[in-house]
């Protein structure tokens, strides 16, 4: 006869499970995924990153036409803005591949093609948001500024301001609560516009009294003198403001990070310290850092983009295996964010099915809005494969929903990998305040979520 413990399902707390050396492991962790949050503030400098960690490891870039035995480990980027990296295994192509695959974008304020303006003697740079972000969360936080220009001549410039010590920051103003009376019977989304979220870049006047745009003269003289880009050169550029600031330990005990990016640069930073360990794995492990996610994974870096496609078919041609005949046997794992339940915010999460922090893994069936559209909804199998993956690896999982039915919704790369025929289903860490300047997740599922996806590479 079962007794009661074995038919009741309970989820456990990590820190009631785990060894204190695991535990200290998953903290280790945590200070290596802090320098890559610190360095990786943007898509380039994700991959950037993760170039360097894979030359380190002994990646090299793929060239066609390369010899791949098994043990083989290469990797290519696209534009400098996405990454895919794999080690070739012992077994055919033909008999799939394991996949993991996160995003390295994240929600963010771009400066518009012509940014620059000056009003009542300030200066300021225009903005156009970037994905999911709630406004009001936007104003009176230090802002850095990173990305590239394209000078007239064709060379790139990288610029970079506000997360160096000693660097200046930038910012949004908000109104003084004295004068609030119009703005506090606003909506939110009235009361914070998409054309508000103007940057104030600078005050001090260059020229003659009499000059005009005084102060938007410093700012091009100090551009010039620093970068040696001219106004017209914004019309060339991706810059993109940014919280400033370092990651953080958050709470008396320190079991929480607190950052900009953790979507899904959580999930990057799993998928690549996973993939950098292998020496030779049964099937070939595919890791890809994506950009785009955060606008709809459209456009030539994004996860719906053929340079995927291109890819594993350059692999699958050194092996005479058609690529279609790979994917349908192959795994995806789409590494993402899930939200963590949030007792502030109780009302718009079911509690039993809503991933908690330090619970470990979240593992999502489906995503989607409105009774699942959009989803591409795994299959029970694959939830009992991943059951079975995780057991035998120690790793602590939970399944997780995002938020209540009809209470809003959200999708990742999942269903990309899953119209290509390639079993996919999503899995991720945990986050309080998704998409917010400042992100916290805890550092026993960020470390528990590189276990995943290194137990999906190893098999
Ligand atoms: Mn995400
Ligand atoms: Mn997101």
């Amino acid at each position: 006869m079962a007794e009661r413990d074995d038919l009741f399902y309970k989820k456990k707390n990590a820190f009631d499970v785990l060894s204190e050396d695991e535990i200290n492991s998953a903290y280790d962790y945590a200070t290596e995924y802090k320098t890559f949050l610190d360095e990786a503030k943007t898509e380039r400098k994700a991959v950037k990153f993760a170039v360097k960690m894979a030359e380190e490891r002994g990646f090299v870039p793929y060239t066609a036409g390369m010899a791949l035995s098994p043990g083989a480990k290469v990797y290519k980027t696209v534009e400098g803005k996405a990454i895919m990296l794999a080690v070739i295994g012992n077994k055919s192509l033909s008999e799939g591949v394991n996949i993991a695959a996160a995003h390295v974008d994240a929600p963010r304020l771009d400066l518009k093609q012509v940014p620059l303006f000056e009003d009542t003697e300030l200066a300021y740079f225009k903005t156009h948001y970037y994905g999911g972000i709630k406004k009001y969360q936007w104003v009176t936080i230090p802002l850095a500024l990173h990305g590239v220009v394209v000078r007239r001549d064709g060379t790139v410039v990288d610029v970079s301001i506000g997360d160096m010590e000693g660097d200046p920051v930038f910012y949004i103003t908000d109104l003084l609560p004295h004068l609030d009376k119009d703005q506090a019977k606003k909506t939110l989304s009235e009361a914070f516009t998409g054309e508000g979220l103007n940057i104030l870049i600078g005050s001090r006047p260059y020229g003659e009294e009499k000059d005009s745009d005084r102060i938007k003269h410093m700012v091009l003289r100090l551009l010039y003198d620093r970068y040696g880009i001219v106004e017209e050169d914004f019309l060339s550029a991706e810059l993109e403001a940014v919280p400033a600031g370092r990651a953080r330990d958050v709470g008396l005990d320190r079991s929480m990070i607190g950052a900009y990016g953790q979507d899904d640069r959580s999930c990057a930073f799993a998928a690549l310290r996973a993939i950098l360990e292998l020496e030779s794995p049964e099937k070939t492990a595919v890791c890809i850092l994506t950009d785009k996610e955060e606008i709809g994974s459209d456009g030539v870096t994004g996860m719906q983009s053929a340079a995927f496609e291109t890819f594993m078919s350059d692999l699958c041609r050194t092996q005479d295996v058609h690529l279609h005949h790979c994917f349908e046997k192959s795994f995806c794992l789409s590494a993402d964010v899930c939200n963590a339940f949030d007792p502030n915010y109780a009302e718009v999460s079911e509690k039993s099915n809503s991933a908690k922090l330090n619970y470990g893994l979240g593992v999502l069936k489906f995503t989607g809005s409105r009774g699942k559209s959009g989803s591409s909804d795994a299959s029970a199998e694959t939830v009992g494969m991943l059951r079975a993956l995780f057991e035998k690896h120690g790793v602590r999982w939970q399944m997780a929903e995002l938020g209540k039915v009809d209470q809003g919704g959200g999708g990742t790369v999942a269903k990309y990998m899953a119209n290509r025929g390639i079993t996919t289903i999503d899995a991720g860490v945990p986050v309080l305040s998704m998409h917010a300047p400042y992100e916290i997740t805890s550092k026993l599922d960020c470390y528990m979520t590189y276990k995943a996806i290194k137990a999906v590479y190893c098999g």
